[in-house]
């Protein structure tokens, strides 16, 4: 008789224990695919009672569509192979929101080695999840920033070093020609000089928005390269419009009448800027191409400034 009751005793022990934890715990009869057991704190999760937990069909049923067929046919095929496993999923509650759900899996399996049954525990992962995609939501931002300039919210140095390399690569596939502009501020030294560190920076802000605005293709790249220095990323341009555009950016910035009072060429801010086109070659380097648009720069500096130089043919 004592015997009944220590048996008695350590059952009841299991229970309280089993359906006082967070996890939830159920059993599931493999053969007749319905549930032998669920933990009543089912409904605390999500609505829904234990008694209404019947076929492995109600589990399917209140799973996000999304994950269902992911998860249904890793864990149908973990469990005919006899493997314990683990799952995450969303499980639908009563009132049309989900949860997130890692649900842990034994599989139990009969002499002859057949599956008779699976038990496991649900475990509501919601707040790691979340805090998952928070991260990941950080990491995207941080991504997004280390190639953004600080100062003028364009593109910076590393952005237009990925860039040259990926437009190299397309162009040199296609046999196409990709065109480069680097433009540079005039005596921006004496700019600052004159009106202050703060202005000079506003200046850098106007001349990247200006460079946006007349961004004319999505695959166009528009950068500070550095300092002062702007370039601009043409794929599939030829040189010819290349040099137009050019043009265009540099009355462009002229015609803003921003006054340059040191200026030794103009009481307005201009700028110089080189332009270079080229069908990328096996042999030929990005490095080598955005050194020949560099010089072209220096040229139109040399050539008196407010000026556009090309390569000549
Ligand atoms: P040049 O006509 O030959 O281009 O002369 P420059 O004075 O424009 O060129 P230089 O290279 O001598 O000077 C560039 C100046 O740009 C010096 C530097 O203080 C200024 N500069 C670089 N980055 C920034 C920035 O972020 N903000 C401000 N306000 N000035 C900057
Ligand atoms: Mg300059
Ligand atoms: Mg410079």
């Amino acid at each position: 008789m004592s015997g009944v009751s220590v048996l008695e005793t350590r059952d009841d022990v299991y229970k309280t224990l089993l359906e006082s934890t967070k996890a939830i715990p159920w059993k599931i009869d493999w053969k007749r695919m319905s549930f032998s057991y669920i933990g009543p704190q089912i409904e605390r999760l999500l609505g829904w009672t234990a008694d209404s937990w019947v076929s492995v069909d109600d589990w399917v049923a209140r799973m996000h569509p999304d994950d269902r067929d992911r998860v249904v046919n890793f864990c149908v095929a973990q469990s005919q192979a006899g493997v314990d496993h683990e799952a995450d999923y969303r499980a639908m509650s009563q009132n049309g929101d989900y949860v997130w759900i890692r649900d842990v899996v034994h599989v139990i399996r009969e002499e002859n080695g057949e599956v008779e049954s699976l038990v496991g525990f649900m475990f509501d992962i919601s707040e790691r999840k979340k805090n998952e995609e928070e991260l990941i939501t950080l990491q995207h931002k941080l991504e997004q920033l280390s190639y953004q300039d600080g100062l003028t919210g364009i593109a910076n140095r590393r952005m237009f070093d990925d860039c040259l390399a990926k437009e190299w690569a397309v162009a040199q596939r296609n046999h196409q020609t990709l065109s480069l502009i680097m433009l540079d501020i005039d005596y921006f030294k004496q700019y600052n000089d004159t009106y202050g560190h703060l202005q000079g920076d506003e200046c850098l802000k106007k001349i990247a928005g200006l460079l946006g605005e007349t961004k004319r293709r999505p695959r166009d790249l528009i950068a500070r390269f550095g300092g002062e220095e702007f370039a601009i990323i043409l794929p599939d341009t030829g040189k010819n419009a290349a040099h137009q555009l050019a043009e265009r950016y540099r009355s462009l910035i002229i015609d803003q009448l921003i006054p340059h009072d040191c200026s030794e060429i103009s009481p307005f801010l201009t700028v110089s800027i080189g332009v270079g086109s080229v069908i990328p070659t096996r042999e030929g380097q990005a490095s080598a191409f955005l050194n020949k648009v560099d010089k072209l720069l220096y040229a139109a500096k040399y050539k008196g400034r407010n000026l556009v130089v090309i390569e000549e043919p």
